[in-house]
């Protein structure tokens, strides 16, 4: 489009804060300048990614739960570690692709996005219909201080003394680390780093603050999609 290269915005170097005039160009520009085939929405070929996940992630765990053991140690330890790095990579293909249901994206049949959404991110343990709402609020008001969901921007003041340490390679690798491993769970159960809401707001519950009384049934679904997987992951961890 180009039309970014209009705005009046002052050299760098010389910049204040971030410009506050509106773009000149609408969102509705944004999508003309997008080619229409880009908004079609093909179920042959979203199973077709789904289904390259799946056996990718078939042919992962057979290699690993066939091979790994018989590796000397501390072999055997390290091979693990790689196998759930790469396990977790194509997994999160899997969750990228629930994510799009959630979004609609997935197919033109509303049944067909939240059957396969609920099925494949309960299997990664996120509450599928809860997130989804959330996450929507999260897409229409994104950047907004006041009312963004997650990733709420902060304002100066509130920006801790020890951030400044942590902007270089290895501080951004702990913050990832920490957002990826810890961040996610804290913030369905607890909205840790979610924007403030009047009484306790999680995810696992219909009745919180971040629902309306038309989304709390589906977000019993989402519970019971999640306590299954774990149920079935106890009895699998136990055999
Ligand atoms: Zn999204």
């Amino acid at each position: 489009m180009g039309a970014g290269g209009r705005m009046s915005v002052p050299p760098s170097g010389s910049l204040k804060r971030v410009p506050i005039s509106k773009p000149p160009f609408s969102l509705s520009d944004i999508k003309r300048a997008i080619p229409p085939h880009c908004f079609k929405r093909s179920l042959f070929r979203s199973f077709s990614y789904l289904i390259y996940d799946l056996i990718l992630i078939s042919i992962f765990y057979y290699v690993a739960t066939t091979y790994i053991n018989h590796l000397p140690q501390p072999l055997s330890s390290v091979a693990w570690a790689v196998y759930w790095a790469v396990q977790g990579c194509v997994m999160t293909g899997v969750w990228v692709i629930a994510h799009e249901c959630g979004h609609h994206a997935f197919s033109d049949y509303q049944w067909v996005d939240d059957t396969v959404g609920l099925i494949f991110h309960s299997s990664l343990l996120v509450p599928y219909f809860s997130w989804k709402y959330s996450h929507r609020r999260h897409h229409s008001n994104t950047g907004s201080l006041e009312r963004d969901e997650v990733f709420v921007p902060k304002k100066r003041s509130a920006v801790r003394w020890w951030a400044k340490y942590l902007d270089n390679p290895p501080g951004r690798f702990i913050t990832l680390t920490i957002q990826l491993t810890l961040g996610w769970p804290l913030y369905l159960m607890f909205n840790l780093a979610g924007r403030p809401y009047d009484g306790f707001a999680c995810h696992y519950n219909p009745y919180g603050p971040i629902y309306n009384d038309r989304e709390r049934l589906q977000i019993y679904v989402s519970d019971a999609g999640v306590i299954a997987v774990t149920c079935f992951l106890y009895r699998l961890v136990s055999a």
